[in-house]
């Protein structure tokens, strides 16, 4: 599914898999969002590379927005290849120990850890193709589901679609034709409510004008982000927010 021009939802929501993953096609070769986290999700996301006549380009570069299992459980097979995994600085360890922080026994398997993931920090801007074509990505911390939980914004042709993680998920429409908000699990060893409720609040003063805004489980969003990010803040204080 093309989300933005130049940029598709590989596998997840759409062909009946659990977690999204993204690919943004650049001048320079693929960039991917997250990796879904079995062999079939590998399987599911070269089909849909073929359909958009993209299953010859080189990937570049894997961005995970967290280190949990079902988002970096495949990125091993991209880092065994030499392509670069980036991840927020405090999920790194998790991506090279395994274990609870990647919340291997819920999924009932073993984590294939990393050797060197790449650790990247809030600001870091990264840019990808020639001059007049260039992708731009920008890192946004947004910890809090996990300690190292970060969002990706990119600026691509005009548009800007922001990767957001597990911080919240859409579903609908329900009968009524409205969205159905919920935050993400708040059940990770490294899970931090007032971290978590601070990134809800960044995003609601953000005050950026964003397009498209591509979460890892269930639907896309687009639309008014400004009114998403209000809604969203208030679900957050109402739902996370810590007792006192
Ligand atoms: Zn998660």
């Amino acid at each position: 599914m093309q989300i933005a021009n130049g940029i598709y939802q590989l596998s997840g929501h759409m062909n009946g898999l659990n977690s999204n993953t993204f690919v943004i096609d650049t001048e320079e070769g693929l960039v991917l969002i997250d990796t879904g986290y079995r062999p079939y999700y590998l399987d599911a996301q070269k089909k849909v590379l073929s359909f958009w006549g993209l299953e010859n380009k080189k990937i570049i570069a894997v961005f995970l927005t967290h280190a949990h299992f079902d988002h970096a459980g495949n990125a091993h097979f991209y880092e065994e290849q030499g392509i670069p995994v980036y991840v927020g600085e405090k999920d790194r360890d998790a991506l090279k120990s395994g274990g609870d922080r990647v919340m291997e026994s819920i999924f009932g398997s073993r984590f294939t850890t990393l050797k060197n993931p790449v650790p990247v920090k809030d600001g870091q801007e990264f840019a990808f193709g020639g001059e007049t074509s260039a992708v731009k990505m920008k890192v946004i911390d947004l910890s809090g589901h996990t300690a190292g939980a970060v969002g990706f914004l990119v600026d691509k042709d005009g548009k800007r679609i922001l990767f957001i993680g597990d911080m919240f998920m859409i579903s609908g429409a329900s009968p009524s034709d409205e969205m159905e908000l919920e935050i993400g699990y708040t059940g990770s060893v490294d899970y931090d409510a007032a971290a978590n409720l601070a990134s809800f609040k960044k995003l609601a003063e953000c005050g950026m004008d964003i397009d498209v805004v591509a979460v890892g489980h269930r639907g896309v969003f687009y639309g008014d982000c400004k009114e998403l990010f209000e809604k969203l803040y208030n679900l957050a204080l109402e739902t996370i927010a810590p007792q006192e």
